[in-house]
């Protein structure tokens, strides 16, 4: 078929492929998406979708809502719903695809594979109790976080659209019904491996381990100890990743193995969100009330999470289950260090420090420990270290001030190329929890979009510096609102 006939029968530029079904039965099972009576197309993502090669004018008009309701099927969509399992809270279970589609893998201009998932189409054989389907609360604050959390730069799921579908959720009041569209390098999980391991399946295990390596470490194609290769190249990722989540103040809220991607992506936007005052004990998940997924506890719950996905190759990284034990225990040691060198490197930035001394590390305590004592705003505290706004005149905090700048002074770089670092590492624009409520709020109960797309644009900048500390949308919550409340699969 040529280009131009590919044009003409496919506009809007799909060009799905499914390597997912090359894996054994075991991890999937085809499930096509409930049709839905009334699809229309809320909030749609232009420049993602020109990055994946689709129309954005086509897909992001009022017909193509019928698409992202899953009632038209795309050209060469083959949909599955993924098995995997997963440890939440600490405790094992198998899951699955309870209100999530596979389409397929959209191929890229740029060659890349990135999978195109429904969020919210209706049931599916690992639905158990659950109805498949996903209100349309929660599907834009999905869409909001995410989007934020690529502008900061933060590798992350992506949302391509939100669809209302006419149908009503019921949860504990009804609810406009809503299907997210998530593109993905991949939805491989630790909870995948963990599927594989707990059905006793070697053969399932080892394709799986190949499919991720090929998929999302092809470099490691040929490495000695594949299984083992592999799992140190996971936690590299992982380390950076959650490094820059603790650096913006990003809490997931629900770590559980199922929601830890191999690819080192940030997925499952549940109860997450971003901390106004500085606390590492804060939590906002409503179900947490242990403080397992606390800001503090984040890079400890990797770590435990990766032992989970370690002990899952333990087989293929040695014949011998002694030796195997031995070398897992020695690499999932590895993490605190990777971890802090990364945490440390981009709190260096945040601070606008180019070189290292190892008394870094102290200054960055010291500083959030003034901060936590003060409940100060964590976001607007590093961003007034970027520019010259006085931030406190308390004394504790100007010995640490003093400190800092004879710090910026040992190092070769000038004052303004330090500031220019801290800009672009401080952002001044996050999804603050009261302007995503008020967007969702306009959005939810009066079908006024517009607060919402609003937010969407400033957030598009969060390193902006001509942004004003003082915009609406970096004021902190009034210190008399009730403390900010998240929630689990809603
Ligand atoms: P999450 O908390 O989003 O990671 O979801 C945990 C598990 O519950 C996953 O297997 C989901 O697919 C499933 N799940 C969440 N909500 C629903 C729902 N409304 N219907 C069916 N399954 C669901
Ligand atoms: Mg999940």
């Amino acid at each position: 078929m040529t280009n131009s006939s590919t044009a003409t029968n496919n506009p809007a530029g799909w060009r799905l492929k499914l390597s997912y079904a090359d894996l054994p039965e075991l991890f999937y099972v085809y499930a096509n998406p409930t049709p839905m009576p009334e699809p229309r197309t809320v909030v749609f993502n232009s420049e993602l979708a020109e990055s994946l090669g689709l129309n954005p004018t086509l897909l992001g008009n009022p017909e193509s809502a019928a698409i992202f309701a899953g009632n038209t099927l795309p050209p060469d969509a083959e949909p599955l719903a993924q098995a995997y399992a997963g440890h939440q809270f600490g405790h094992f279970t198998t899951l699955g695809d309870g209100r999530a589609i596979l389409l397929g893998e959209q191929i890229t201009p740029a060659g890349e594979r990135m999978d195109i998932q429904f969020k919210g189409s209706g049931r599916t054989p690992f639905s158990r109790g659950g109805d498949g389907l996903a209100a349309l609360g929660p599907m834009l604050r999905e869409y909001i976080i995410s989007e934020s959390m690529h502008a900061l730069g933060i590798p992350t799921t992506r949302s391509l659209a939100v669809v209302t579908t006419g149908e009503v959720v019921r949860r504990e009041t009804p609810l406009p019904g809503a299907i997210l569209t998530r593109v993905a390098s991949s939805h491989i999980r630790v909870g995948t491996f963990q599927w594989a391991a707990a059905n006793q399946n070697p053969a399932a295990l080892k394709a799986l381990l190949d499919y991720a390596v090929q998929r999302h470490y092809p470099d490691l194609a040929e490495a000695e100890n594949l299984a083992l290769s592999f799992f140190e190249a996971v936690m590299e990722r992982q380390s950076q990743l959650i490094a820059k989540w603790m650096c913006v103040g990003f809490i997931h809220g629900v770590m559980n193995t199922d929601n830890m991607a191999i690819s080192g992506e940030t997925i499952d936007y549940g109860p997450c969100a971003f901390m106004d005052s500085y606390s590492a004990s804060t939590v906002f998940s409503s179900i947490d009330h242990q403080g397992r997924y606390a800001y503090g506890n984040q890079p400890q719950i990797a770590q435990w999470n990766l032992a989970r996905l370690a002990e899952t190759l333990l087989h293929l990284i040695d014949p011998s289950m002694d030796r195997a034990v031995e070398v897992a225990t020695e690499a999932i040691q590895l993490w605190t260090g990777m971890y802090e060198r990364h945490w440390l490197a981009g709190m260096r930035s945040k601070l606008g420090i180019f070189n290292e001394e190892i008394e870094d590390a102290d200054l960055i305590h010291s500083l959030l420990e003034w901060m936590e004592k003060s409940s100060a705003d964590f976001t607007n505290t590093f961003r007034d270290l970027s520019t010259d706004t006085p931030l406190s005149d308390d004394p504790e905090f100007l010995v640490w001030h003093k400190n800092w700048v004879a710090r910026l002074q040992r190092q070769p770089q000038s004052l303004k190329e330090s500031q220019t670092l801290r800009q672009s590492h401080n952002p001044v624009i996050i999804p603050r929890n009261h302007k995503v409520e008020e967007a969702l709020t306009a959005a939810t109960e009066q079908g006024d979009f517009e607060p919402m797309q609003n937010l969407l644009a400033a957030l598009a900048k969060p390193y902006d510096s001509t942004m004003d500390t003082r915009s609406p949308y970096s004021l902190p919550p009034d210190p008399g609102a009730p403390p900010y409340r998240t929630f689990c699969g809603t």
